[in-house]
């Protein structure tokens, strides 16, 4: 039995001949559509679990088919998108992709964020009253009921705008979130100064790093936001 369905739109013959047996091995039920219009008419939108796109497509911009796709479904898509193109991943971060993976990727890395895209979709799918109120990754825990966090046990002060941003990331921990989520998040605009969020950013890790200039928990996602390590 396999642990999810992945439907892979993706084009190139050579990455789906590596990718196909690799998330196979790794106890995934893979199916491959080779163009945008294979997958958003192929059945197997109905059962998959992730989505795993290819944003340069033969036959339609990879962003036509997020559109196609979040007309009837919210399974997470995950983009496959090429190195330096952060327009192009916020663009499509914007239109309802979840993450994205940078081409050629590193397998470990792509596995890890189809489980956080798995994880993020069980829980909602959990009925709110199941929605965990507390959040604990490695030695970091926030208490969402009474806006606590603790590193290693220890308490940590955080003004409400870091709470917020430490909050939005952990609400989508392991996927990448936005400048803009971000900014809405700490300032209630999208519209906000993207150097406010630089100088929040580094006080957070400067409270919950081990080393806040080589951050291990708050990365930066560069030109398109920040993202909250999960571990495996
Ligand atoms: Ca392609």
């Amino acid at each position: 039995m396999s642990i999810g369905h992945i439907l892979l739109v993706e084009d190139e013959p050579a990455i789906v001949a590596s990718l196909r047996p690799a998330l196979d091995a790794s106890g995934y039920a893979v199916t491959v559509a080779r163009d945008g219009a294979e997958a958003i008419a192929g059945t197997a939108l109905d059962d998959a679990d992730v989505i795993l796109l290819d944003l340069g497509l033969p036959d339609m911009d990879g962003k036509a088919v997020i559109d196609a796709i979040r007309t009837r479904y919210l399974t997470p898509i995950i983009v496959i998108s090429a190195r330096r193109q952060e327009a192009e991943k916020i663009a499509a971060l914007d239109r309802g992709a979840d993450d994205y993976v940078d081409k050629p990727f590193v397998l470990r890395e792509l596995l890890a964020r189809i489980r956080a895209a798995m994880r993020r979709r069980q829980v909602q799918a959990q009925p709110p009253l199941a929605v965990a109120r507390r959040f604990i990754e490695g030695e970091l825990e926030i208490d969402f009921a009474t806006r606590e966090v603790r590193l290693a046990g220890d308490p940590v002060k955080l003004s409400p705008k870091e709470y917020n941003l430490l909050r939005e990331l952990a609400e989508n921990v392991g996927q990448v979130v936005t400048q803009r989520r971000l900014l809405a998040a700490g300032w209630g605009k999208s519209g906000a100064d993207p150097q406010y969020l630089r100088v929040y950013m580094g006080m957070l890790r400067q409270k919950l790093e081990a080393n806040p200039s080589m951050p291990a928990l708050l990365v930066t996602e560069p030109g398109v936001g920040y993202r909250l390590v999960a571990r495996d």
